[in-house]
């Protein structure tokens, strides 16, 4: 079945007036599913909900669930001002908050408390979209992503059970045209069955595990930006759009902090070969950027940079010469199941970084039986995305200049054709990511000529 899927993040159904619009934009008669985020925020005040309950202040945490619960009243005063369904939308949140309200005075709060409420911020923002279309007599249909998204031990979707699930939560409509599927972002359920979520900025999963679970003819993922740029708009002034990539390229950017994308939702899409479009909200008619097996063709694609990096160098006389010594070092990551990100190697001594520290005084613990361990934290990985950057000599060049100030703890080049990433204290980071984009994408000399393969 090829329903396409379109995802809508949180600021695009972050107000009344924006969920109006998505679902003017949606409205063309085709059978298609829609993912929608939490109302933009609401995820962050859930998160520091739970903590707040954690943690015991039950005062603070009823403050802050009454002004949660203010909020929504409003939202669907608005939303659904003049409707005879005014009243169901206010008991859908009425329910939600109450229930929440339950869990303020229960004995042993878990963190599976934690995860249920964390999930409501999607279950509140469907379920009102889909009343709303009802006022418009728009054909729509809720599909409980609790019913079909899951995650097996090892946190990892499981595309296949995904993919059978859905087919039979749809099998009802088949032959039904015209029919808006209107499902939850982010939240699944784990191998125990609990409610659990796919991370932050998880929605955007949710829409590329659905697209490659139904092998959708596109997955269309809708936001309050134009496409993936060519640098972090946060932090540096004048960056474009792109407006194709690989699924390669946009993997590595989406791993690499673009976060514009969910770290790994290219990958579902990219095994299943169907392509993901990037568009505004705002402005529907930019051409945004189209994520398929044709890469930009340019030198250099974009850059982004991640945060939180803690980098690792281990030393020992013991390498010198010496086999199975890499095997060793690795075999502690994967024993406390860290992944490594970069890494780079002397003849005496091995640097890599990781962005899970949970495990790191363990990890440590062990590297130090066999070797001596530096370990810095608070680093930033720069990562620099491009199509065959070994060809263009020049960027290499244009790279190191413009980096000359900022001292480089770590670069690593030739692990692929198309990235080349290079680690930094955190807070040099804005300064590089400037520097590298005057450098490669706004001097004269390293203008378009150098953009262009
Ligand atoms: P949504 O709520 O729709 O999922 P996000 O806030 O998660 O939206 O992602 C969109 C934001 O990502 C943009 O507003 C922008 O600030 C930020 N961003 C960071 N890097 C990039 C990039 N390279 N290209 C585009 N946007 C980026
Ligand atoms: N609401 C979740 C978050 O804020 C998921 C998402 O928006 O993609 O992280
Ligand atoms: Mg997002």
């Amino acid at each position: 079945m090829s329903i396409p899927v379109l995802k809508f993040g949180g600021t695009s159904v972050g107000s009344p007036e924006r969920m109006e619009e998505v679902a003017r934009l949606i409205d063309d008669g085709q059978t298609k599913i829609v993912v929608l985020s939490a109302v933009s925020g609401t995820t962050n005040k859930l998160l520091d909900l739970g903590e707040t309950i954690r943690v015991q202040q039950i005062e603070s945490a009823s403050i802050k669930l009454n002004a949660l619960r203010e909020e929504y009243r409003a939202f669907v005063e608005t939303l659904l001002a003049g409707s005879h369904l005014i009243e169901q939308g206010y008991s859908i949140c009425k329910s939600i908050f109450d229930e929440m309200e339950r869990l303020l005075w229960v004995n042993s709060f878990a963190a599976g408390h934690e995860k249920w409420i964390l999930a409501q911020g999607e279950l509140i923002s469907t379920k009102l979209f889909q009343l709303y279309l009802e006022t418009l007599s728009m054909r729509s249909v809720l599909l409980p992503a609790l019913n079909f998204m899951r995650i097996d031990e090892h946190d990892e979707p499981d595309l296949e059970w995904i993919g059978e699930r859905l087919q039979q939560e749809l099998a009802p409509y088949n032959k039904q045209h015209g029919v808006y599927f209107i499902t939850q972002g982010y939240i699944c359920r784990n191998a125990q069955g609990e409610v659990d979520n796919l991370k932050r900025g998880g929605s955007d999963y949710s829409a590329t595990l659905i697209g490659a679970a139904l092998k959708s003819s596109e997955i269309q993922i809708w936001t309050d930006i134009d496409g993936i740029h060519n640098n972090d708009p946060r932090v540096v002034q004048n960056t474009r759009p792109i407006r194709q990539v690989s699924y390669r390229e946009a993997a590595e950017l989406a791993y690499f902090g673009a976060k514009i994308l969910h770290p790994t939702c290219v990958i579902p899409a990219e095994e299943r070969q169907v392509p993901i479009r990037l568009k505004n909200t705002f402005k529907p008619k930019e051409h945004g950027t189209l994520i398929s097996e044709e890469s930009s063709g340019l030198a250099v694609t974009a850059i982004a940079a991640k945060d939180g990096i803690t980098a690792i160098r281990i030393q020992s006389g013991r390498m010198l010469h010496a086999y199975g010594f890499l095997r060793r070092v690795f075999e502690v990551f994967e024993r406390h199941r860290t992944p490594i990100d970069m890494i780079t190697t002397s003849e005496v001594s091995v640097s890599l970084t990781i962005d899970q520290s949970s495990q790191l005084k363990q990890i440590v613990a062990e590297l130090e039986k066999f070797s001596e361990v530096n370990v810095d934290r608070d680093q930033s990985i720069i990562c620099i995305v491009g199509d065959l950057l070994a060809e263009h000599t020049e960027v290499t060049r244009h790279i190191f200049e413009a980096l000359e100030n900022v001292p480089l703890r770590m670069v690593s080049y030739g692990g692929s054709q198309n990235n080349i990433s290079l680690l930094v204290a955190r807070d040099q980071r804005d300064t590089a990511l400037r520097s590298l984009h005057q450098h490669l994408f706004t001097k004269p000399t390293a203008g378009d000529a150098l953009l262009m393969a």
